[in-house]
């Protein structure tokens, strides 16, 4: 209704600076009343139109969807309320001269009205903040209207967020403060830090960059496996590490494989190419659902074991290795880009997809490529078969996630997302 224009087509000031012609208190009755009409009718209907993407799926006419949505836009209102910054306690100046206002009444943390008295001498009582009510307007002129489509927006983006959470309301606090998602963690884990507003987080000597994602700012802090256990302060925000064992295993391989891994020429070019795949990441999470496995088969070697081979002391295996025949297909394990797509001496025919924000999950020893370099994919579309290809010992998918360049626990991410941690 706002678009319909009544206050905003009518020349600025006319009400101010009227040159003789008679008063038309009735029609500055309605235009005031369709100012505050069309206020709170785009409001109302932002409220009620429930457009989320989490809680409104397939619903119909159903009960329990309804009380669903219901108890979703409770908590969207609860989160509207802490971000409401609104000072009605302010005075109501109006070209430059202050009036009693009857009535302040925010409708968001900027948007507000004010009803002035009477004695004010407007001709139109009703009045507009757009800044939380450090100034009033009584016309919606066009930075009051951009002012109001950019409030629509943060709330669009808010609603778009929570649909996101299990529970919105612990996560999209207002403010610079730090929500650890989550806030207890393990050696080797990764976890995801959300802030109402932009800034960067220290950790562990590296500085991370808060990204802008719907209503919130976001960044992965990769946990490394030699994270000392205890208790770590992230901005405001504690962070506790607990303990956690990684077994060890023995592997036997002929003396023509072990001698692969001594090719450091080849080994080192392969990682000049895995860094540049992943020095790019999207901006953005590429993802909105639940990461899946991808593929069915059975776990012959959990994340984060340290590794032998031959007797001697050989790596920390930072992924987990899912045996299963030659040629299962693989799926990929959430919506992204493919950063690399490729043969690499090591991990043989090997995908890298970019899930955005700086997460890549890695996919390796393949029989077959399906997708290339620079490919948009869709959670579940087969990616590549099962193989044995570079140092293996047999089919298998040996799988893993890097956050910024650290490679994290993989079973984090299955049947959830990080946003739910
Ligand atoms: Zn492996």
């Amino acid at each position: 209704m706002i678009g319909s224009g009544v206050p905003s087509a009518r020349a600025p000031n006319t009400h101010r600076h009227r040159e003789g012609g008679i008063r038309e208190p009735v029609r500055a009755r309605e235009r005031a009343g369709c100012l505050r009409d069309s206020l709170l009718f785009s409001w109302l209907h932002m409220e009620n139109r429930g457009t989320c993407a989490g809680t409104a799926a397939g619903s119909g006419a159903d009960g329990a969807d309804a009380d669903e949505r219901a108890a979703f836009l409770a908590a969207l209102r609860k989160i509207e309320a802490a971000y409401l910054n609104f000072d009605t306690s302010r005075p109501v100046v109006i070209g430059g001269k202050t009036v009693t206002a009857k009535r302040v009444q925010p409708v968001s943390g900027r948007i507000g009205w004010a009803l002035a008295g009477e004695d004010s001498g407007l001709d139109l009582p009703l009045l507009i903040s757009v800044d939380g009510g450090l100034t009033w307007h009584d016309a919606i002129t066009a930075d009051v209207r951009a002012a109001i489509e950019a409030e629509k927006e943060r709330r669009r983006l808010g609603e778009e967020e929570a649909a996101l959470y299990a529970d919105p309301r612990k996560v999209m606090k207002p403010g610079p403060g730090l929500v650890l998602l989550p806030n207890v963690t393990n050696p080797g884990d990764v976890i995801l830090v959300r802030s109402g507003e932009p800034g960067e987080v220290e950790w562990q000597g590296k500085t991370y960059a808060l990204k802008p994602c719907k209503a919130g700012y976001f960044t992965y802090l990769p946990i490394p496996r030699s994270t000392k256990p205890g208790d770590y302060t992230i901005g405001d925000a504690q962070l506790a590490v607990l303990e956690k064992k990684f077994d060890t295993q023995h592997l036997t391989v002929s003396e023509e494989m072990e001698s692969m891994r001594r090719n450091t020429e080849r080994i080192a070019a392969d990682q000049k190419k895995i860094d540049e795949a992943r020095s790019h990441s999207a901006e953005t999470f590429l993802f909105d659902s639940a990461f899946l496995k991808p593929i069915g088969g059975r776990l012959s070697t959990p994340y984060g074991y340290t590794r032998y081979i031959n007797g001697k002391f050989a790596s920390t295996h930072n992924a987990i290795d899912l045996a299963a025949p030659e040629g299962t297909p693989i799926a990929a394990a959430n919506d992204g880009v493919v950063a690399l797509a490729d043969e690499l001496y090591l991990t043989g025919l090997t995908i890298y997809i970019d899930h955005g924000m700086g997460l890549f999950s890695q996919y390796a020893h393949l029989s077959e490529l399906r997708v290339s370099t620079g490919d948009t994919v869709k959670k579940g579309d087969v990616i590549g078969l099962v193989g044995s290809t570079g140092f293996s010992t047999g089919p298998h998918l040996h799988f893993t996630f890097c956050a910024h360049n650290t490679p994290v626990n993989p079973d984090l991410f299955f049947g959830t997302t990080p946003f739910r941690w």
